[in-house]
Order: structure tokens, then C-alpha cells, then sequence
């Protein structure tokens, strides 16, 4: 178990700190939920600055792969993660609507900023809702249930009674 690096949010951003580091998925409780298996290390990168209108900034990379559950077949299938974040550091309260027509989301400033915590936000927000595999690769196509018709309890009933 490594330590869990936690962030003074806006001296972070203000002062143009960066922070790298890789957590295995296995070591992000809430994804494991919505994962098939805890396979697969995700690389991070954050980077504080101010942007043109002198506000506090927070940009989260993220580069990995985990192993969500393929919705045809229900077996894990690896999913490629790429994703940048831009969040905007918000002092006092905040203003839900504030970042509506804006190209980040808006969070609350804190001194004790949970890095993997956001980081594992930010990886159930970018995760698919639906993830399949590619054509092909999938296990339905193999065992012929891919037409589109096919009840997907009925896969569920054949999957329980192998
Ligand atoms: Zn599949």
C-alpha cells in the first residue's frame, strides 16, 4: 500500500504545482462496483495553474485501463483510459450552475484535497455506461446470441446453468 497523496487544492493551483503518481484499480473501492474484475494500473498527472481570468485551476490526466463488464456477454473487457480533466477550484460556496456553459466542472477548494478520491470521480464519470467489446471480440458473437433480438435473460439463464 503506498500513500494516499492529499493536496492543499488551492496553493496547488496557485502556485503551479504538478504531482505524478500510478494506483492500481484494485485500490479504488468505489469502482469495483461498476468493474469485472480489480485488473489494470492507472497513471496520473495533475497539474495546478491559473487560467486567463486568474482563476484556480486544476488539470487531472489520467491514462490506464481497467476491466469494466462487457454488457452483451458480461465477461470483462478491457477498456483503454484516457482522460483530461479541467476543474476549476471554487472558494467558499458553490454554485452548482456556475460551470454550466463552461469547459470544466467546478469543485470546492479544500487543504486536504483527496487526489486518488478525485481521481476515482473523474474515472466513474468517464467511464461508458454501457461498455461492449469491439465486433469480434466478444464472447456473444462467438456462441451466436449476438442478433439483436436475443433476450438478454436469456443469456443470463444460459450463463447460470454452465
Ligand atoms: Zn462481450
Amino acid at each position: 500500500m503506498f500513500a494516499q497523496p492529499f493536496i492543499d487544492s488551492s496553493e496547488f493551483a496557485s502556485q503551479g504545482k504538478e504531482l505524478r503518481g500510478e494506483v492500481a484499480v484494485s485500490a479504488l473501492p468505489r469502482l469495483q462496483d461498476v468493474l469485472a474484475t480489480g485488473e489494470g494500473v492507472i497513471r496520473y498527472e495533475l497539474r495546478g495553474y491559473l487560467d486567463k481570468e486568474d482563476r484556480l485551476m486544476l488539470e487531472l490526466s489520467l491514462e490506464g485501463s481497467c476491466q469494466p463488464r462487457c454488457q452483451r456477454c458480461l465477461e470483462a473487457m478491457t477498456y483503454p483510459v484516457r482522460v483530461i480533466s479541467r476543474l476549476h477550484l471554487v472558494e467558499g460556496e458553490l454554485d452548482e450552475f456556475a460551470d454550466e456553459d463552461e469547459a470544466f466542472d467546478s469543485i470546492a477548494a479544500t487543504h486536504q484535497l483527496d487526489v486518488v478520491g478525485l481521481l476515482e470521480d473523474e474515472l466513474l464519470l468517464a467511464l461508458p455506461f454501457a461498455p461492449r467489446h469491439a465486433e469480434g471480440e466478444c464472447v456473444a458473437d462467438s456462441a451466436g446470441l449476438s442478433q439483436p433480438e436475443t433476450n438478454p435473460f436469456a443469456v443470463l439463464a444460459g450463463l447460470k446453468s454452465k
